[in-house]
């Protein structure tokens, strides 16, 4: 099968990490006999640089003109001054708008062999887990009305939350489906006890539940949700959530899982057309150095062959190689935690990767 694939290597570690990726990719295009084209655009800093925008309109074309878009990462220090709406972050929320992509799937495993790098006791980790947030990704509180006014202390600032039906519902479909080709199990988080965008949520979730018998469907108030996710993670299977809360459990599920840079990431919308990301920033601390972990933007490509080509299994093929290379030993610096193993760089752990594909 013929893909075209554009690729957003962004700043930092970005283009590291994406070309790691673009090297399995091709490995796995000449395994199974597809094949995968690749179109470099620029997004963020390094956009900022060239073109003065984030996210130059050139950028935009390409991405609507593919059949998927992998996304290294975008800012730093250099670009931190620059006002709100040229900010290289500002190009994300623009690049997930224009290519209509309102579901972020973010997977948050434990695996086994990294057990001992989660900071959670391993009474609580037990055999590891593995879950699912589904993320509500352009309605709500980050694209609401907002401002500054005069209010009764003076000078004020507002953000607003407002979630249609349309918008609840489609992403409530989207976690449903998930939950049915999983364990069957969802749970909605909200703050339904204050909020009333939250109670429409609710009851939307209500409504669908009907639909999905199968599923075994529960709420959850935000604040009990991030305390259970510490507590007993093994309790979820798929979780659904707006904009924001997702944000910030999606982080926390991360860091539960001891490294940030181990996540994957898929951003879609009614098509099959997705964004595929790791979770982590641009990580100018290590950038250059050969230090990046390549696994989370290596597992967003496997994400990409499964969720947008229908390629299972070559998204399996990726995916046991990485197990299996952890299996082996094999570490870069962030997970290297006490195994006692020596850390090995971005590129050695690709070369690691491909060797087991
Ligand atoms: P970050 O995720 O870049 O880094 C946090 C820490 O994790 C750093 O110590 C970093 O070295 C480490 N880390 C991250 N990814 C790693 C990897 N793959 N391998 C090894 N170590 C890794 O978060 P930050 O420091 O808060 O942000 C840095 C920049 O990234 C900022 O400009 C921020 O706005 C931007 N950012 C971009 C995105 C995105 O593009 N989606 C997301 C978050 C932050």
């Amino acid at each position: 099968m013929d893909f075209k694939i554009a690729l957003l290597r962004g700043d930092g570690i970005g283009p590291e990490i994406v070309d790691s990726t673009v090297a399995v990719l091709k490995k796995i295009a000449d395994k199974f006999g597809h094949n995968f084209s690749f179109t470099p655009y620029l997004i963020g800093g390094c956009a900022i640089d060239a073109t003065g925008l984030p996210l130059p309109e050139e950028t935009v074309k390409g991405c609507l003109e593919s059949d998927s878009v992998l996304l290294g990462a975008v800012g730093g220090p250099k670009w931190d001054n620059q006002p709100g709406d040229k900010r290289p972050e500002k190009a994300l929320l623009g690049i997930r708008s224009a290519l209509g992509l309102y579901t972020n799937l973010r997977p948050a495993k434990l695996y086994n062999a990294l057990r001992a790098a989660s900071p959670l006791r391993e009474e609580i980790v037990g055999d590891g887990f593995d879950l699912m947030i589904v993320r509500e990704l352009t309605g709500g509180i980050y694209f609401g009305d907002r401002g500054y006014r005069q209010g009764k202390y003076g000078e004020e600032a507002y953000d607003t939350e407002a979630y249609s039906r349309v918008e609840i519902e489609r992403i409530g479909r989207v976690a449903f489906e998930t939950a049915m080709k999983r364990n069957k199990k969802l749970t909605s988080i909200d703050k339904a006890n204050v909020l009333e965008s939250s109670r429409l949520w609710r009851s939307i979730m209500h409504e669908l539940s009907a639909e999905y018998p199968e599923v075994e469907y529960s709420d959850m108030f935000v604040d009990n949700g991030a305390m259970q996710l510490v507590r007993n993670p093994q309790q979820f299977d798929v979780i659904v959530t707006s904009n924001m809360f997702g944000d910030i459990l999606s982080d926390e599920a991360s860091q539960i899982t001891g490294s940030i840079g181990m996540l994957a990431s898929a951003s879609l919308g009614d098509g099959t057309r997705g964004m595929y990301e790791p979770i982590h920033g641009s990580a100018p601390d290590i950038a250059g150095q050969n230090k990046a972990n390549p696994i989370a933007t290596i597992l967003s490509g496997a994400m990409m062959l499964r969720y947008s080509f229908g390629l299972a299994e070559e998204a399996d093929c990726i995916e046991k190689a990485v197990d299996k290379v952890l299996a082996d030993g094999f570490r870069t610096a962030d997970i290297v935690g006490n195994s006692g193993a020596e850390a090995i760089g971005c590129i050695e752990m690709t070369e690691k990767i491909l060797e087991r594909i």
